[in-house]
């Protein structure tokens, strides 16, 4: 995974830090010495680590950090803040234009990812309601064509190709074509080389000035490290880009690129891929950048989070009610209700450790869960939440019409609610889904 080993070696630094009841000037500064050496080790920039270690150090050398209670914690605070300063606020919006159709013109050195990347953006739009077409304008690579008729297929978006002929006539014949067939959103694949040359730049050239592109999103694979940054400056100075995207942040890439290109550039990044597969794709968060660079830094936040919104009396209260009488439906309820108030789902899930695998997807699903089974339980009455056994079938039909779920969905949940009763009783907590008062023996 991207990072692992800036984030191992940041994070020794901070623990030593944070071991320490007081700081010294010259204990930050040398352990700012170990965090510039662990970024220029990740690949990032030698200006941008300059840049960002004098603004931490400035920050962390002042009176209030040192004098302060937890000296450590607040500089891990500081260098969360630059990090994200650095990347920018997250901003993946495309603005569509009021005459369609928008047109994105994807460019990149070949194996960035280009094609695959066409295919992620179609597919995330096409679910947000657009018609988008894909032109098939990277014509050196026969199997260039190919492979996006297939990516196409799979994104289930059109795809308009014409062979290998100038790409020139195959740009201004896709942008006709979406336009009599009403498609708002036309994303066209280029060629790339493996290395940037003025033929390839001219025919870029060319093909800006035929589309007339809304957005021109660069491509790079953060697997070149340095170079990444190199090829967006290169491109942007030939071509002039909007924003960038990057891939190939699932692989054991050291990630510098994702820290240097902003402020390198000029440009942002909007999106970043995190696999071959066309939903591992997400819009970039510079704020979940930088907890994933520091691991564990979103932990602390979950934990602070937790101690604001859980009030120890509360918890206490239900501790004792769940030991006497058990653990009912009225107690989900409450349990979710002060799980939310911590913030989204997506944003407690974002600060896990592991999350990056979760897609938004599947936080969006269990989102939409959440949701469905705190209706299912207010739809429930006093005695069926605190007796649930009694919930017949009558009763699972107007529970389910109450809510505007299903049946099986109410199924579902008592099924599932059963099997945390059960689970709960292993660990010595009384059950009372049927209604029984049972005390540990
Ligand atoms: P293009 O030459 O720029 O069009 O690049 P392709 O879209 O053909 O991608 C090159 C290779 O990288 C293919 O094997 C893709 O499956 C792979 N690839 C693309 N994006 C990602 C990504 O985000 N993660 C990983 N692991 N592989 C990727």
């Amino acid at each position: 995974m991207a990072f692992e080993g800036l984030s191992e070696k940041l994070n020794g630094v901070f623990k030593r830090l944070k071991s320490r009841g007081k700081l010294s000037e010259a204990d930050v500064k040398e352990a700012m010495r170990e965090v510039k050496m662990a970024l220029l080790e990740a690949d990032v920039s030698y200006k941008v680590v300059k840049d960002f270690i004098a603004k931490v150090t400035e920050r962390s050398v002042g009176e209030e950090v040192l004098k302060s209670l937890t000296p450590g914690q607040q500089v891990i605070k500081i260098v969360n803040d630059e990090l994200i300063k650095l990347m920018g606020e997250a901003n993946s919006k495309i603005n569509f234009p009021n005459k369609p159709p928008c047109i994105i013109m994807m460019c990149g050195l070949q194996g960035s990812g280009k094609t695959t990347h066409a295919a992620k953006l179609a597919k995330m739009f096409k679910k947000e309601g657009k018609r988008p077409l894909l032109i098939a304008a990277d014509v050196y690579r026969p199997a260039a064509i190919e492979q996006l008729k297939v990516v196409g297929e799979r994104a289930e978006v059109a795809v308009f190709e014409m062979g290998q002929i100038d790409p020139r006539k195959i740009v201004k014949e896709g942008i006709k074509h979406a336009k009599d067939y009403g498609n708002d959103l036309v994303i066209i694949d280029t060629a790339g080389r493996l290395h940037i040359d003025e033929e390839l730049m001219n025919e870029l050239k060319d093909i800006k000035k035929i589309a007339e592109p809304n957005e021109i999103m660069l491509v790079v694979d953060a697997m070149i490290g340095q170079d990444a940054v190199k090829v967006a400056s290169s491109f942007d100075e030939a071509l002039g880009i909007d924003s960038v995207i990057l891939t190939k942040l699932d692989s054991d890439t050291r990630g510098g690129a994702a820290l240097s290109v902003l402020a390198v550039t000029g440009k942002p990044i909007k999106f970043v891929g995190m696999g071959e597969k066309l939903d591992e794709f997400e819009a970039f968060h510079p704020e979940r950048m930088a907890s994933r660079i520091l691991g564990m830094g979103d932990m602390l936040t979950l934990i602070e989070k937790a101690t604001q919104t859980v009030d120890e009396k509360d918890a206490k209260k239900l501790a004792e009610k769940m030991q006497e009488k058990g653990f009912d439906l009225n107690d989900l309820l409450e349990q979710m209700k002060q799980i939310q108030k911590m913030g989204s789902m997506k944003s407690i899930i974002r600060m896990l450790p592991g999350a990056n695998k979760v897609t938004d997807e599947q936080v969006e699903q269990g989102e939409v869960q959440l949701k469905k089974t705190e209706a299912m339980i207010n739809s429930m009455t006093r005695a069926e939440r605190e007796k649930p056994a009694i919930i017949d079938p009558k009763r699972k039909r107007r529970i389910a019409a109450g809510s505007g779920t299903q049946v099986s969905d109410v199924n579902q949940l008592l099924k599932q609610f059963e099997q945390m009763q059960k689970m709960m009783k292993q660990f010595g907590i009384g059950g009372n889904l049927h209604g029984k008062k049972s005390r540990r023996n």
